[in-house]
């Protein structure tokens, strides 16, 4: 199953494809991840998207198309991917198309979890990640059991420079310039699915799991 999660940051993206590679045992790929992984261990890689990262920017295309190339031809990837922040740009959209047609493994569907900008900016801006496994919570609609903590694995809970306001507000301007162009994008090409993301995270899984079901 090949399976493309799209959706304003904030979504709920990350939150649903970690419940959904479970249910569907497939790899889930968030460039975002292997950007924040890639910061972290302060490789070359991170270095060059740190700046654009911080300030609620998109990495350049030639660096994301490239480590998605390398990601997509792994082993794991054999059965089906679920993608997560990628593509987020038509020439992101435009080399994916051309990617999987290499390797044989087409999109089957597009998955776009839609909530209005006001919802997002209430998520983003309570929420708070674990810097270890990746677990996000919210200071409000789901705070950890011990606060600041990590109910998985125990670390200290930090706020992701990009969560904050002003950086949210750059990051809103440029999904609806650069990325939301790529509705129309996949709607064309007949693989879009709208889902009210507005909803609570049990309504959400169950309407993207009635989508996905139908290609297992
Ligand atoms: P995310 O965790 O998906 O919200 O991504 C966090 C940040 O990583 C984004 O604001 C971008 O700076 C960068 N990023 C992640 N995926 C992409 C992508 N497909 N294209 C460009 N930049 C990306």
């Amino acid at each position: 199953m090949n399976v493309v999660l799209f959706g304003p940051p904030g979504a709920g993206k990350g939150t649903q494809a970690k419940e959904l590679i479970k249910k569907y045992n497939i790899p889930h790929i968030s460039t975002g991840d292997i950007l924040r992984a890639n910061v972290r261990d302060g490789t070359e890689l991170g270095k060059e998207a740190k700046g654009y990262m911080d300030r609620g920017e998109l990495v350049p295309d030639s660096v994301l198309i490239g480590l998605i190339r390398n990601r997509l031809n792994e082993d794991d990837c054999e059965d089906g991917y679920l993608l997560d922040g990628y593509p987020r740009t038509i020439p992101q959209a435009d080399a994916l198309d051309g990617i999987l047609r290499e390797i044989g493994k087409p999109l089957d569907v597009v998955i776009n979890i839609d909530v209005s900008d006001d919802k997002l900016v209430e998520r983003l801006s309570g929420r708070r990640t674990c810097p270890n496994c990746g677990e996000s919570y919210h200071v409000v609609f789901n705070s950890p059991e011990k606060q600041g903590i990590c109910n998985v694995c125990g670390s200290q809970l930090y706020q992701r420079d990009d969560d904050r306001e002003e950086v949210i507000r750059q990051r809103l301007t440029v999904y609806n310039q650069k990325t939301k162009p790529l509705i129309d994008y996949y709607d064309k090409a007949g693989i879009l699915v709208n889902i009210d993301g507005s909803n609570n995270v049990d309504k959400v899984f169950q309407a993207v799991s009635g989508v996905m079901d139908k290609y297992k």
